[in-house]
């Protein structure tokens, strides 16, 4: 039985820094359940100084713990344990259920198990990867040594607090740096019951400290600190423009930076069965609300098998129903909040002043109290400069396009902003060839959308979706500055 009673989980204290839950004297805010809109904690922001405290705290524990020194398979093992923690701890999936928008039975079953995962593959990481020797001449060597950064600092959006925290800080920690995660206020709780796992598995205290608050206070606080010498970012373009100027300025960071999307779904007119594919596309922009960056929220669809496959996705579309996060059989996820509801109202408010039709949804679901249920939402008539083309809308919101012949389909798929990834759907190998060759996003899934629970592929945007790569062995080496060393014998 996995629903719970959403009053009775017990709620980690706020900041987590040393080993040790400590309170600020920072700014109040209060965290909000998405299902209900209920206010179920008020937290402090970390002030500047708590963030100083924290950075300091985990600079120090890379000196004393000797776990930047350690044998490498030591680290392995420690992450090893803490993947078997996250996996068996109930309070961690209520924690992630109750305070973000995926239903119970999700958590268990993709959230908390890809969470496991992906720190295991960084655990294997951790002996597998070393320098380089170069050819020199006979009395000198030459060689690259892999060494941690130090302090790494990591922020979350909110909506996969938990499995974001692993893309994270598996790497970080595997490769020997200690990490200070600011999560999104938005969805506090579930990474500090991760980081108290993470001290239980063994890790020493101090390599791993969560601090709460802002973007604007704790973030800002965390990206500029002088003892911070990496920034791994997960969230929407614009935060990630201010954070690669605030890196650049303060320490020149490199930076990691995992930003928003605009992904189309590109189906011809020989992608094989229509049911099959009408399934796919409903999943791939409704997962999680629509509130995926990887969300595939642009159907381009050949005009000659159009009319049938939108009729049968409007279909399922009328078959998904909302509840709330902590029922085992709910499986619709709730809008984040408010501000996000009125954002997605705003978007399809100006893409219907553009010409824009709604197919079906376009409204919030009645009678779900005040959760946000946004009804999954087709849009036709869409040009491709309509806002709700343009723009990331982050909600259950599909806009239809279609097109004649390749090349125009093509075009469609083309986004100035945005090129994080991309589906494309045929049976014929030439043209899935020639169309992933021809779009400019970091990953084109063809024939299915989304991340199978491979590890070993990295993800990544281009152009205004990001720099750099999260999981894959690219993201542990990117934890890693690279040392040149010349030897004269
Ligand atoms: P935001 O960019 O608003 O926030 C992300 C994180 O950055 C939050 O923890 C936020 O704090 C923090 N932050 C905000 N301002 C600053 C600052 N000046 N300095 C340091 N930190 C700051 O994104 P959302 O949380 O709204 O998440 C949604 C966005 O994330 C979408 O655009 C989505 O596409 C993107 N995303 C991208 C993914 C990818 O892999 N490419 C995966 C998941 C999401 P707080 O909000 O607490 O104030």
């Amino acid at each position: 039985m996995l629903s719970f009673d959403p009053e009775k989980v017990s709620l980690p204290a706020g900041h987590y820094i040393g080993g040790q839950h400590c309170q600020s004297q920072g700014a109040a805010f209060e965290v909000k359940r998405p299902s209900d809109g209920s206010v179920y904690a008020t937290l402090q922001d970390a002030t500047p100084q708590d963030v100083d405290r924290a950075v300091t705290v985990a600079h120090q524990a890379l000196k004393t713990s000797g776990w930047s020194g350690c044998p490498p398979r030591e680290r392995g093992r420690v992450l090893r344990r803490w993947a078997d923690l996250i996996e068996q701890d109930t309070l961690l999936a209520q924690l992630e259920a109750l305070g973000s928008t995926r239903p119970i039975s999700d958590v268990v079953l993709h959230e908390i198990p890809f969470t496991a995962e992906a720190i295991r593959f960084y655990a294997e990481c951790a002996d597998k990867f070393s320098g380089d020797l170069f050819p020199t001449r006979d009395s000198s060597l030459g060689m690259l040594i892999a060494e941690p950064y130090g302090v790494i600092a990591a922020i979350t959006p909110w909506n996969f607090p938990l499995s974001m925290a692993s893309w994270k800080c598996g790497p970080a920690l595997a490769a020997g740096n200690a990490v200070v995660l600011k999560p999104s206020e938005l969805t506090p709780f579930s990474t500090v019951r991760m980081a108290e796992l993470a001290i239980q598995a063994g890790l020493p205290a101090g390599v791993l400290n969560i601090v709460q608050g802002s973007g604007a206070v704790t973030g800002s606080a965390l990206v500029t600190h002088p003892l911070v010498r990496k920034v791994s970012f997960t969230g929407s373009t614009v935060t990630g423009k201010r954070i690669m100027s605030d890196a650049a300025q303060h320490g020149m960071k490199p930076v990691t930076l995992e930003l928003g999307g605009k992904s189309p779904q590109l189906v011809f007119d020989d992608a094989g069965d229509l049911e099959v594919l009408a399934q796919r596309i409903l999943r791939g922009f409704t997962a999680n609300g629509g509130q995926a960056c990887v969300a595939g929220t642009r159907l381009i669809v050949q005009r000659n098998i159009a009319d049938p496959l939108v009729e049968r996705l409007a279909q399922l579309c009328r078959e998904l129903k909302p509840g709330v996060t902590w029922q085992e059989e709910s499986r619709y996820a709730p809008l984040i909040d408010e501000r996000q509801g009125n954002k997605v109202c705003s978007v399809i408010a100006a893409a219907k002043a553009q010409g824009a039709e709604v197919l079906v949804g376009g409204e919030r679901f009645a009678h779900t109290g005040d959760g946000w249920f946004w009804q999954p939402t087709l849009l036709s008539h869409v040009a491709q400069d309509n806002p709700a083309v343009q723009q990331e809308i982050f909600g259950p919101v599909l806009t239809v396009q279609t097109f004649d012949d390749e090349e125009q389909g093509l075009a469609m798929a083309a986004h100035d902003t945005y090129g994080l990834c991309a589906g494309v759907h045929t049976l014929s190998l030439p043209r899935a060839m020639r169309a992933m060759r021809a779009i400019d996003a970091g990953t084109v899934w063809i024939n299915r959308y989304g991340r199978s629970g491979d590890f070993i592929i990295p993800t990544g945007g281009f152009l205004g979706s990001g720099i750099g790569k999260d999981l894959g062995r690219q993201a542990f080496q990117a934890c890693q500055r690279q040392k040149s060393v010349l030897i004269d014998f």
